[in-house]
């Protein structure tokens, strides 16, 4: 009896010291696995909110790289091609899905006004022999521009100078490839058909840094394109990252016997009345622009203006022709948004407001419009 009490009092001190065992390790399993649940927690929220601020800073505005020319040589490599369009490429029918890759590299986001004695120099048609020479002439003053380029058949464009362009740090845009107005207004798909080959031609030769705005033959208000036909490419080149510009100065070389003097008092006159976006070409045949673009940049630079490069944060509301069609869609879409200054102009055709401010600058400068 004695013995079996003995034996049971050691059964239960066996008991209670594998019982405090077995709590023991329970408690420092439990302590592992609160130490590594909170490890992994802090590390996941650590990595959430790195990268928020990250994108954050990429779109901020007073971001410094964010405003420099998104562009040109002066960057680093392009973000993948359309990733900010992948959502939208879903379920696509018909020429929506057409050139699964011709989407713009990145969203532009919020665009901007722009600012006091700023100009634009555009030059289309180009690039031809005589873009050696003009890029020696803006180098010479530190000036950067936008070419909107063609590869159009007998007319002789170099495109391997579409490199030395991007190179030089300035814009590389599509304009056309044949830049035949009655082929590549005759429907959407003939325009897309059109636009991706240029615009192939340009990634190529500026390792994908195309700019994600473009510049219709002819201006955007062109008669030779019906008016439901405008509509649906510029639709359909807003969802894919694409939009236009026309401009408010026209130097008026497109016309064939233009002297050097009419053309650099066009454009000095039209920067004078405060105009942004100049129109000049660099087609092989155009020598009297070329002699002028220097004397014009002197000017410029006597008189405070600054020459950019255009960076795709323009608001091209002020640089279009054809507003009417161009605004209203605009309204929700998720792509682009309207500097301030120009919302409120036009609220009425974003269906923001009944007051209609829509006024005369787009009628002023669609009378100055002349083809290019
Ligand atoms: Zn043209």
């Amino acid at each position: 009896m004695f013995c079996h009490r003995r034996m049971s009092a050691q059964d239960r001190r066996k008991r209670i010291h594998k019982r405090h065992v077995l709590i023991i390790a329970a408690c420092i399993l439990l302590t592992v696995a609160v130490i590594g649940g909170t490890y992994c927690i802090t590390t996941i929220l650590l990595q959430r909110t790195k990268s928020a601020h990250t994108a954050h800073i990429a779109s901020s505005p007073t971001n410094p790289k964010s405003t420099s020319n998104l562009f040109t040589a002066s960057t680093g490599d392009p973000t993948e091609e359309g990733a900010a369009f992948e959502v939208r490429k879903i379920n696509l029918t018909g020429y929506k899905a057409r050139f699964p890759n011709l989407y713009a590299r990145e969203k532009v986001g919020q665009w901007k006004n722009v600012g006091n004695k700023t100009v634009y120099l555009t030059f289309d048609d180009g690039p031809s022999a005589l873009t050696p020479k003009l890029l020696d002439v803006l180098k010479k003053y530190h000036v950067k521009a936008t070419f909107f380029l063609t590869n159009q058949p007998g007319q002789k464009n170099d495109i391997h100078y579409i490199r030395d362009i991007y190179e030089a740090g300035s814009t590389c845009a599509v304009h056309s490839a044949c830049h035949n107005y009655k082929k590549i207004y005759a429907s959407v798909d003939a325009f897309l058909d059109d636009f991706n080959e240029m615009h192939q031609i340009i990634q190529q030769q500026t390792d994908g840094h195309c700019a994600p705005f473009y510049r219709f033959p002819g201006g955007s208000n062109n008669p030779r394109m019906s008016a439901s036909i405008h509509k649906a490419i510029i639709q359909e080149m807003m969802r894919r990252g694409f939009f236009f510009y026309d401009w408010d100065v026209d130097s008026k070389d497109a016309m064939g016997a233009a002297s050097g003097r009419a053309i650099y008092d066009n454009v000095i006159r039209g920067m004078q009345r405060g105009g942004g976006v100049v129109l000049m070409h660099n087609a092989g045949t155009k020598k009297a622009t070329l002699s002028e673009v220097g004397n014009i940049i002197q000017y410029g630079i006597k008189n405070g203006y600054t020459f950019k490069a255009m960076d795709g944060t323009l608001d091209p509301s002020m640089y279009s022709f054809s507003n009417q069609t161009f605004i209203p869609l605009l309204k929700n879409n998720p792509n682009f948004k309207l500097s301030d200054k120009h919302e409120a102009r036009f609220a009425s055709l974003l269906g923001l407001s009944p007051a209609s401010s829509f006024t005369s600058r787009v009628s002023s400068a669609s009378s100055d419009r002349k083809n290019n």
